[in-house]
């Protein structure tokens, strides 16, 4: 691993040139990219989403978690990026690297979905709510007391 650490730079946008051993981070396009800790010079790309990488930032260095798996790449090196540290990790086989991209996809899919499923009020399934209930003897303790005061109004305008 040629570098051990990396500082990190937030910016708006990520730099043409991308210099070692610094971790970009853009908020405004949630992602964050640095150059391969093994020095291949390989550009990593690490979108921030609930189901890619999450950031950590604690005033002074970056946490990014899951460990960074650069299986495309040359090098195959394998990393974690730890309060600005970097910390080797194993290689995976092929195996293991492809089960976890099936694991990724479904739990990606899932989520995905799952956003696309808004709740839909269906009026046929109205739920009585404590508070409609409520509103509902308001009503009648309303209606009731405006029927006695026509009733008596009735009754004293006979006289
Ligand atoms: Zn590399």
């Amino acid at each position: 691993m040629q570098h051990t650490h990396l500082k990190h730079q937030f910016v708006t946008q990520i730099p043409e040139q991308l210099q070692a051993g610094v971790l970009y981070i853009s908020m405004e396009y949630a992602t964050a990219i640095h150059l391969c800790c093994c020095g291949c010079g390989e550009e990593v790309v690490t979108p921030l989403t609930p189901h890619d990488w999450n950031m950590k930032f604690d005033g002074e260095t970056v946490t990014l978690s899951p460990s960074i798996g650069n299986w495309s790449f040359a090098c195959r090196s394998h990393y974690f990026i730890r309060r600005g540290r970097i910390i080797k990790a194993g290689s995976w086989t092929n195996e293991e690297v492809e089960a976890n991209r099936r694991i990724d996809r479904v739990a990606k899919a899932d989520y995905y979905s799952n956003l696309e499923q808004t709740p839909v009020v269906n009026p046929t399934q109205e739920i009585p709510h404590p508070e409609s209930q409520e509103k509902t003897s308001f009503l009648r303790l309303w209606l009731d007391s405006t029927r006695a005061f026509w009733r008596n109004l009735r009754r004293t305008s006979k006289h």
